[in-house]
């Protein structure tokens, strides 16, 4: 049985979305920064993460929308070389940049080289430190900063190439994962967990859910330990009955009360605990194989604690 291991690229840093965005590269800075002080990268098999092929986008997304997307990103490069904008604005929040094709498509690589090496068991379990994130990319449709939705592509992946039966995704994000619903909603296969402030963006995820959809809409405000008490009432249960054979992790950190982006009130320690309770789960059911990879996270000292707690859970320091 192997490590801890920890996928990222520098392709990863070279995305950005225009000065002042939240989504920014410092926030792979400020998590690999804490790492090294922290000691606790020495635990880590830190890989470089490959470039997911265009068959392995197919596993989530239309092939129009693929090639709508590089079309668009090969048109910006051209431009841009003829003295154009260094961004195509796809909506407010979201614009491709030069490199944006390229990291999206290191960050979907990432999770599924985490998931080929998890299921080998050459890795206990992995995260992926990546950016863009995937959770709000729907099959046809980039929003939210997502491009390509990594979760749901590794989550099709171990089904169907690895011939795995059943999957869950835990997505703990303070935004409803619209992306991995869409791509997902009715693939019985998969089982997917996560708690959401609401109503808040995307505004989805309450309007009769699929059957695999297990979705907790909470209130602005709500904290840590009410949150803890949902996701014992309510993910338990049904993980237990689902017993999945692998657990992909939609790791946001968003919903931590230092980050703006969202009005939910975690803490650290509560970061902690769900990193525990998807390990616990793991054991039970999935031989401990857990694919966590980064989604939000814009409060970047508190990003940077969550992620070394998380990891530090993941590699078994804490
Ligand atoms: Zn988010």
């Amino acid at each position: 049985m192997g490590g801890t291991g920890y996928y990222t690229h520098r392709d990863c840093w070279k995305h950005e979305m225009g000065a002042g965005h939240p989504e920014c590269p410092q926030r792979l800075d400020v998590i690999e920064d804490r790492l090294l002080l922290s000691g606790v990268a020495d635990a880590l098999d830190k890989r470089d993460a490959p470039l997911a092929s265009r068959a392995d986008l197919l596993l989530a997304h239309d092939g129009h929308y693929l090639d709508s997307l590089r079309g668009m990103s090969d048109r910006l490069l051209e431009d841009y070389a003829a003295g154009g904008p260094a961004h195509a604005a796809i909506d407010p929040d979201t614009s491709l940049g030069l490199h944006s094709w390229q990291a999206a498509l290191r960050a979907s690589g990432a999770a599924l080289a985490a998931t080929d090496a998890v299921i080998a068991g050459d890795l206990a379990n992995a995260f992926c430190a990546v950016r863009p994130p995937g959770h709000h990319a729907e099959r046809a449709k980039s929003m939210g900063f997502c491009f390509f939705n990594h979760v749901a592509i590794a989550a099709r992946y171990a089904l169907d190439r690895h011939g795995l039966r059943r999957v869950a995704i835990v997505d703990f994000d303070v935004h409803h994962g619209n992306g991995t619903e869409n791509i997902l909603a009715g693939d019985d296969r998969v089982l997917m967990a996560s708690f959401f402030q609401h109503p808040f963006y995307p505004f989805s995820g309450t309007a009769a859910p699929a059957g695999n959809m297990l979705n907790l809409p909470v209130p602005a405000y709500t904290r840590g330990l009410e949150i803890r008490d949902l996701v014992e009432t309510h993910w338990t249960p049904r993980m237990d009955a689902f017993a999945p054979e692998l657990i992909l992790v939609s790791a946001g950190f968003d919903a931590h009360r230092e980050d703006d982006m969202g009005q939910l009130g975690l803490t650290d320690q509560d970061f902690v605990w769900l990193s525990q309770w998807v390990m616990d789960m793991a054991r039970r059911h999935a031989r401990g194989r857990v694919v966590s990879v980064l989604e939000g996270g814009y409060a970047l000292d508190a990003l940077a604690r969550c992620v070394e707690g998380h990891v530090r859970v993941l590699a078994g320091l804490s």
